[in-house]
């Protein structure tokens, strides 16, 4: 059966580009109709806050991008501290001591001496005295794991073939000397026990595969297959990594972007298929395949899902939005009318507040001076309210005959009259919601 996780760390509020990581597992699992697990990778108790974690979930169910099951790493020290002893006994486990400043200045040295900054393995030589003593100076060592130096290569679902050589690669740090374990050993052995299937992550986690590959063969377990999506960028190719804080999916949602935009254009961007507005996630996961992504960086641009929000409201029944209709006081047997009239003219949920604005109080007029006498003229000749949908032609025809105007000269002043708006929806749509007679 086909397993992905998501395994944001709560440590903050996800964003756009935790969310392509998100949605592309969630999508896998549910096209094989398998298993999708959200895991809560917070094993640094320091950073990780159960806010977020409470926000990470709620921004998922906003999406409608349910899981099957959660997980905790914090749950699970244990089993980390089992696959450490594990790594112990095979010999792939070593204790070093190096301080920050130190190993800094090995990489300067190394930098400078043109040679890759790989760590040195100076701590490989120590004898159990000089670690002991390092011990008692230091206190606990960080472990290292041992990696086979040679070519780490798998078929990446997105990248395609890769081969990373392993000596340019340092022996990854797998426990800090406080004892925290580090994500790398706590994901593999998470992805093995929990039977992950497929890993799909962003490219700035291409080395970690690498180094993992080799822990899960140590390991003993079954490697999942592995995609890396490119990463975000501004509209302009800039880096996007600053910017990603504002790009919250909270801040998305509050400021009216619908789910099935934000989803159905993620979907899609940096994909050989265009994007297209979904009905559904089953549709959305019908159609996906990793395949179709490419290695060059994905432009995101914010203002693009504004449109496609807007083509969104545009396919909904009154049903989907009766709640924000009625909180606007809009009168039970206006609601369908107005939303009719409203939904092609908004871009958000939030627009449709000054669409009722206009209707219960009236606009602006907006008249120029050579038609002022003529909209004068026509407004003294509006009916008393209620309007129905014959209202403006009724109206329109007797300003026509008694006036002698006619086409545009005729329509657009009353229209920029009545609405205030140079267009906008039909005027024999809008006259029976008026809520107040026209007046200058
Ligand atoms: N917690 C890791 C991250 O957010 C997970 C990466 C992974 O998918 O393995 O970067």
């Amino acid at each position: 059966m086909t397993v992905t996780r998501f395994a944001p760390s709560p440590t903050g509020y996800l964003h756009v580009g935790n969310l392509r990581t998100a949605l592309f597992n969630y999508l896998i699992a549910r096209k094989a109709s398998g298993q999708f697990i959200l895991r809560l990778d917070d094993t640094d108790p320091e950073r990780s806050k159960p806010e977020y974690a409470d926000a990470i979930q709620e921004d998922l169910e906003w999406l409608g991008l349910t899981w099957d099951r959660v997980e905790r790493q914090s749950d699970r020290l244990d089993r980390y501290a089992a696959a450490a002893d594990d790594l112990r006994a095979k010999g792939r486990f070593y204790e070093a001591f190096e301080t920050p400043v130190e190993l800094d200045l090995k990489r300067k040295k190394q930098l400078n001496m043109g040679q890759p900054p790989v760590y040195d393995r100076a701590a490989l030589g120590l004898s159990e005295e000089e670690k002991a003593a390092l011990r008692a100076e230091r206190g606990q060592g960080v472990w290292r794991f041992l990696l086979d130096r040679g070519r780490i290569e798998w078929a990446d679902g997105i990248l395609g073939d890769l081969s990373i050589d392993a000596a340019s690669v340092s022996d990854p740090v797998l426990i800090r000397g406080d004892g925290q374990v580090l994500y790398t050993l706590a994901s593999v052995v998470d992805d093995t026990e929990m039977g992950i299937t497929h890993v799909v992550r962003g490219s700035d986690h291409v080395t970690n595969t690498a180094t993992q590959i080799q822990i899960i063969a140590a390991l003993g377990g079954r490697l999942p297959a592995f995609a890396h999506h490119s990463l975000l960028t501004g509209p302009q190719g800039e880096a996007l990594s600053k910017r990603l804080g504002t790009l919250a999916l909270r801040d998305l949602r509050e400021n009216g972007v619908e789910p099935m935009a934000l989803l159905s254009h993620m979907a899609r961007i940096g994909s050989s298929q265009p994007v297209e507005l979904a009905g559904s996630l089953e549709e959305l996961a019908e159609g996906f395949d990793p395949g179709h992504f490419g290695s060059a960086p994905t432009k995101f641009d914010v203002e693009d899902l504004y449109p496609l929000t807007g083509r969104y409201l545009h396919t909904l029944p009154l049903s989907a939005v009766a709640a924000d209709v009625a909180a606007l006081g809009v009168p039970d047997d206006l609601a369908d009318p107005f939303w009719t009239v409203a939904r092609a003219n908004i871009t958000t949920r939030a627009d449709l507040a000054g669409w009722w604005a206009l209707f219960r109080d009236g606009a602006t007029p907006l008249v120029a001076d050579e038609d002022r006498a003529f909209v004068a003229e026509a407004f003294a000749m509006l009916p008393d309210l209620p309007y129905t949908a014959d209202t403006w032609a009724d109206w329109t025809g007797a300003v026509k005959q008694a006036t002698g105007r006619k086409g545009k000269p005729l329509f657009m002043p009353l229209r920029k009259a009545v609405t205030g708006l140079e267009r906008g929806p039909e005027m024999a749509d809008v006259m029976p919601l008026l809520q107040k007679k026209p007046a200058l």
